[in-house]
């Protein structure tokens, strides 16, 4: 018999025949589903009354820098590099360890309650923002940010490795580690031939950022002869697992070449619309088989960390930009939330309610007037929940929030000690 038993709810299992379970059951032991079926008569067993509720997979954030939470609207409605160098940069340069920790903690209180149980984060000081996560209770696959341009580069790729090769030294069952090197613009083909080859030696994933904005494609092509994902392409990145955030710009056969390798796509639509970059080619991507996910990105540049309000923004977007409403339909930005997300960062046993998967669960109150009638539990999802509609979480089979109430974080002393980080950091930036 399980541990753990979820029972009464309706259960989405988010699996391949798209099953919705009335009255169901989810049994939870060892970190992993045991059991999903109708309820259980039986009364052994940790029971968790989950009646007037949803259950289905936790949230996935794809793509993040959790974090920038200390950062939430210091700069907004600015391009891209300008954001990045004249405002962002120049913060970050005083950034502490603490810092990390405290935005992380900040970060993770907010998906908590946003339904989100697995951020694929790419920050400064991992090793805190890893800590972070993993005492929040969720799901962390931190990487170190590389840049190549520094004079502290090699420096900082061999502190890169040394973070990999402790977490897999002692594994830990929620942290899944990764190498960040930042973006083909920030990162030189030959020193990212060196984190291919230390992602290869050790078969870790790597978390970069391509093809963001269109002056991203023009360096390329004048520096290389060749567009973005063409060019990593042949420099050898996709030989490793890549997860690669933003693939807004696009040439038609280098959306065919993510599609066949596989490569990880962690659309950001949010950030993407907010920086002016453009809108992903998504159903596009999705037609050709690609391995697509949804990231929030950092709460600099978007500016919460709300999957939900991704998952909506993915469904309606396309369908008024090409004029389609059978475009990304509600079950597909609802799998991109959750199981297709969790493929694109590399984890295929996560998110979906399938006996074998990791026992990462939320449940959703169907009880507000926002979801009556509640005759499509999906639609009502996608179209109308709110983050706020997230009652409970369980990471691993282990309760993070139960009614509403985090377990595992102290909110108070979270928020005073990010509002303090954040405006250490501001006045810092300004003197
Ligand atoms: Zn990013």
């Amino acid at each position: 018999m399980s541990d753990l038993r979820l029972v009464g709810g309706t259960v989405v299992c988010l699996d391949a025949a798209r099953r919705i379970l009335l009255n169901g059951e989810v049994g939870c032991s060892a970190g992993r589903i045991d059991y999903v079926g109708p309820a259980r008569p039986e009364a052994a067993g940790s029971i968790v009354d989950c009646r007037g509720k949803a259950l289905l997979p936790g949230l996935v954030n794809a793509h993040t820098h959790a974090a920038m939470t200390l950062l939430r609207s210091y700069a907004d409605d600015m391009p891209l590099q300008p954001w990045l160098e004249t405002r962002i940069w120049p913060v970050e340069a005083h950034l502490r360890p603490e810092d990390v920790y405290w935005g992380t903690q900040l970060a993770a209180l907010e998906m908590v309650r946003a339904g989100v149980t697995c951020f694929h984060d790419m920050y400064w000081h991992a090793p805190e923002a890893s800590r972070a996560g993993l005492e929040a209770g969720l799901r962390v696959a931190p990487s170190g940010v590389l840049i190549g341009l520094l004079p502290t580069s090699d420096a900082m790729l061999s502190e890169a490795i040394d973070f990999v090769d402790a977490c897999l030294a002692a594994p830990h069952p929620r942290r899944h580690v990764r190498f960040g090197p930042h973006a083909p613009y920030t990162v030189p083909d030959a020193y990212l031939e060196k984190v291919i080859a230390a992602a290869a030696e050790r078969h870790v994933p790597v978390h970069i950022h391509l093809a963001e904005t269109a002056k991203e494609i023009h360096d390329s092509i004048a520096a290389h002869g060749e567009p973005t994902v063409r060019h990593m392409h042949r420099v050898g990145l996709f030989e490793v697992t890549t997860c690669a955030a933003h693939c807004v710009h696009l040439e038609p056969d280098e959306l065919e070449l993510l599609a066949a390798k596989q490569v990880g796509v962690l659309a950001s639509h949010t950030s993407n619309l907010k920086l002016g970059c453009g809108i992903i080619a998504l159903p596009d991507l999705l037609a050709a088989g690609a391995v697509v996910g949804l990231g929030t990105d950092g709460t600099a540049s978007n500016n919460n960390l709300d999957i939900l309000e991704e998952a909506r923004l993915a469904a309606l977007l396309h369908k008024g930009v090409r004029r389609d409403a059978t475009l990304v339909t509600a079950w597909e930005a609802l799998e991109l939330a959750t199981w297709r997300g969790a493929q694109a960062i590399g984890l295929p046993d996560l998110g979906r309610l399938t006996v074998g998967y990791r026992a990462d669960l939320i449940a959703v109150d169907l009880s507000a007037p926002h979801l009556c009638p509640g005759t499509n539990v999906v639609s009502d999802l996608v179209y109308a929940a709110q983050a706020s509609d997230v009652t409970d979480m369980y990471v691993g089979g282990a309760p993070v929030m139960r009614d509403r109430q985090i377990l595992t974080l102290d909110q108070p002393a979270v928020l005073a000690k990010a509002r303090e980080a954040a405006q250490r950091l501001i006045r810092l930036a300004a003197s």
